[in-house]
């Protein structure tokens, strides 16, 4: 069922009044301030879980719009928290995640951003560059992230995690210990999954690349979004800006810290609000996380689920 809390763009001043609606749901929702932007805006999430002893459930981080032009990330994160929350007792899928997951949700990490249409934040830093994994590497063949502020997009900030959004994002993984992570961004048509880092610390154990290669693998074959060759190929089919791998990046951080399963996903080519309605674009990304959240127990484990 198509959720009734989303139709069209949840700009930053329309977040605080979801959340709240979301919260209605008393018994399933929970509201929470992840920290604040450079410029003082609310970071806002959810807590989506079934009533009941959460304590053995799987803890799962969900974000979208650490890339504040990727408005369509933001939205499908969105849409999963109204989804979920929606769909709760009506849908067996729906209710099944609730009962085995304890979702940690945040709609939007870069407010700033958002507001100004730009990938940055209020810093002029990539957020998605700023976490402690290779952080900054030089080497001008690893050409998507930069270590001087005088390079646009891609400035990884002074230092790990030296921005309000991303120590915020860190302190709470601190605390939750995400066993799965879904990280909602767009400018491809895809999912990607560690390592990203251009060196990564060390070469992926065989059993993990193994597990990510079968989520890559069912993504191919059951929903739009066809990963295939490698991220150089991916990024010339798809005509991208100069392709290179990603050092800094939330989920190699994620992985790397708390051996968590962590995916972006690419939602939609489309930066800004021009790639069209939201709420289709979210829907079309929708089988992803469901499918991962109603799986989590496996991820989890590292198994790789049966159906
Ligand atoms: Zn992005």
């Amino acid at each position: 069922m198509r959720p009734a809390l989303v139709q069209g763009f949840h700009r930053v001043p329309d977040l605080p009044a979801l959340q709240a609606a979301l919260a209605a749901h008393a018994a399933l929702v929970q509201p929470f301030e992840l920290g604040r932007s450079v410029n003082g805006t609310a970071i806002l999430g959810v807590r989506l879980t079934a009533p009941g002893d959460s304590g053995q459930r799987v803890r799962v981080l969900v974000d979208g719009g650490i890339h504040g032009n990727e408005v369509y990330g933001a939205e499908s994160a969105v849409y999963l928290a109204a989804w979920l929350a929606e769909n709760y007792g009506r849908n067996a899928t729906a209710t099944r995640i609730l009962q085995q997951d304890d979702v940690r949700l945040v709609f939007l990490l870069n407010p700033d951003g958002r507001a100004g249409d730009h990938r940055e934040n209020a810093h002029g830093v990539d957020l998605n560059r700023n976490f402690d994994v290779d952080f900054g590497n030089p080497n001008p063949l690893c050409r998507s992230q930069s270590i001087s502020p005088a390079v646009p997009y891609y400035y990884a900030g002074p230092r790990p995690l030296s921005e309000p959004e991303t120590a915020a994002l860190a302190a709470y993984m601190q605390e939750l210990e995400p066993q799965l992570y879904l990280s909602h961004h767009t400018g491809r048509h895809a999912v990607i999954r560690p390592w990203a880092a251009c060196d990564p610390p060390y070469p992926m154990p065989a059993a993990d690349d193994a597990l990510f290669e079968s989520i890559e693998s069912w993504v191919s074959n059951h929903t739009t979004y066809k990963n295939t060759g490698t991220a150089e190929e991916t990024a010339k089919r798809e005509r991208l800006f100069p392709p290179g791998a990603a050092s800094g990046s939330s989920t190699d951080w994620c992985y790397l810290t708390y051996h968590c399963v962590a995916l972006t996903l690419e939602v939609t080519m489309a930066y800004g609000e021009g790639g069209g309605d939201p709420v289709g674009i979210a829907e079309e990304a929708l089988p992803v996380s469901v499918h991962m959240l109603e799986h989590a127990a496996d991820y989890a484990a590292w198994r790789a689920p049966s159906g």
